[in-house]
């Protein structure tokens, strides 16, 4: 790979400068020689009122702007650069000069057009230092996870853009990436993340991925060529929509960022009665003693059996004490083990005393049967019968 240093005035690389604001980005610049955003980059988001107008002070203060990267793509006819490290800094400047934001000088906005001429002048005579790069496509994309490390790094599923990109990622990201979507704010009660940062994209990979034992990798370098996502976008649908008919109930926060993909590979094929899940579901969320509410969904799912996904709290040290007092004092006088369960047998334990940190602490009513925590429902059981009672 060849790198060729270059210097270029903020007027050069603004002439022609297009943004647009519904995606988001800046697109072209150098008299449209330079594409800005390349689909591989991710959305423009030094736009908050503070990066935007710390690009400006620093051309006004004469400082650099730091090392800017272009790649020469050698494609004859049509643009010719693309931006490969720079594209938050120039879509700033590009947005400034046609009059997209104001900043504040001696206590006044002013636009681009506002500014004293002499102020205008030295923006766009300010020199940026641009690196321009050729080489092949692995080259420099291997080279541009090299330097990003600098600035905001890109996630994981940023850079997969990146190495995979082409039409197929470009569908992806208008359907997934694109928080103007509609749909973005549905899919948000079950997927956690942030669209502009491909987070939602990733997690509609992952699911469509794993449903074929594929990594998000595989799956994206198989369907890189392809010009449609109909088989992404049908399985993340389908996967929302079975969320959507088997918990009726206005989404709850604790849906939000399960697996939903693998739950949905695990369970679509059993049936539900709605109603019921639906008045289980409220029960639990309502109690306290679940600890992990995020567990619910696939309690309820796999039938109400498996009570370690809920996490349910455990009896106190000090419930557990007196629940161990109560039971020794009778069992002594009874003249019995003070384990019911040994009592009850004809073995070589059925008069043993046992101490308390021989034993464990039992619901008598079991806990998912609707049995409390409580001293009331607090039976300890020697070691190997608590164990022996399994997990109820
Ligand atoms: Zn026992």
């Amino acid at each position: 790979m060849d790198t060729d240093l270059q210097q270029y005035t903020v007027a050069e690389v603004t002439k022609g400068f297009v943004y647009n604001e519904l995606e988001g980005k800046g697109l072209f610049g150098l008299n449209g020689d330079l594409v800005i955003q390349p689909e591989y980059q991710r959305h423009y988001i030094y736009g908050d009122g503070k990066k935007d107008v710390a690009v400006i002070d620093s051309l006004l203060k004469g400082y650099p702007l730091g090392l800017i990267y272009f790649v020469d793509n050698g494609v004859a006819d049509g643009p010719r650069l693309e931006v490969l490290d720079g594209q938050q800094r120039i879509t700033s400047v590009g947005r400034f000069v046609t009059g997209k934001f104001a900043i504040v000088r001696d206590g006044r906005e002013q636009t681009f057009s506002s500014l004293d001429p002499a102020l205008q002048k030295k923006i766009t005579d300010s020199q940026l230092l641009i690196y321009v790069c050729s080489g092949t496509e692995t080259e420099i994309k291997e080279w541009f996870q090299t330097i990003n490390i600098a600035g905001v790094p890109l996630n994981k599923q940023e850079l997969r853009n990146a190495i995979y990109s082409g039409p197929f990622v470009t569908a992806a990201k208008a359907e997934f990436s694109n928080s103007q979507n509609a749909l973005q704010q549905k899919w948000a009660h079950f997927v956690k993340g942030d669209p502009k940062r491909q987070e939602v994209l990733e997690v509609a990979l992952e699911w469509v991925a794993s449903s074929k034992d594929q990594s998000i990798d595989g799956y994206m370098a198989a369907h890189r060529q392809d010009s449609g996502i109909n088989e992404l976008k049908s399985y993340f649908t389908t996967v929302i929509d079975w969320i959507d008919a088997v918990f009726i109930a206005p989404p709850d926060k604790a849906m939000r960022g399960l697996d939903w993909g693998a739950l949905y590979e695990t369970y679509h094929h059993k049936s539900y009665k709605t109603d019921e899940i639906d008045a289980n579901l409220e029960e639990l969320l309502a109690d306290p003693a679940v600890k992990n509410p995020k567990g619910i969904y696939e309690y309820l799912l796999g039938g109400k059996e498996d009570t370690r996904l809920l996490d349910v709290r455990l009896f106190e040290p000090s419930t557990k004490k007196q629940a161990y007092a109560q039971q020794t004092k009778k069992a002594q006088a009874a003249g019995v083990s003070n384990c019911p369960l040994c009592a009850q047998g004809s073995n070589a334990n059925k008069t043993r005393i046992y101490k308390q940190t021989e034993m464990e602490a039992d619901h008598v009513a079991a806990w998912s049967r609707g049995g409390d925590t409580s001293l009331a429902n607090c039976e300890m059981l020697c070691v190997p019968h608590n164990r022996s009672k399994g997990n109820r």
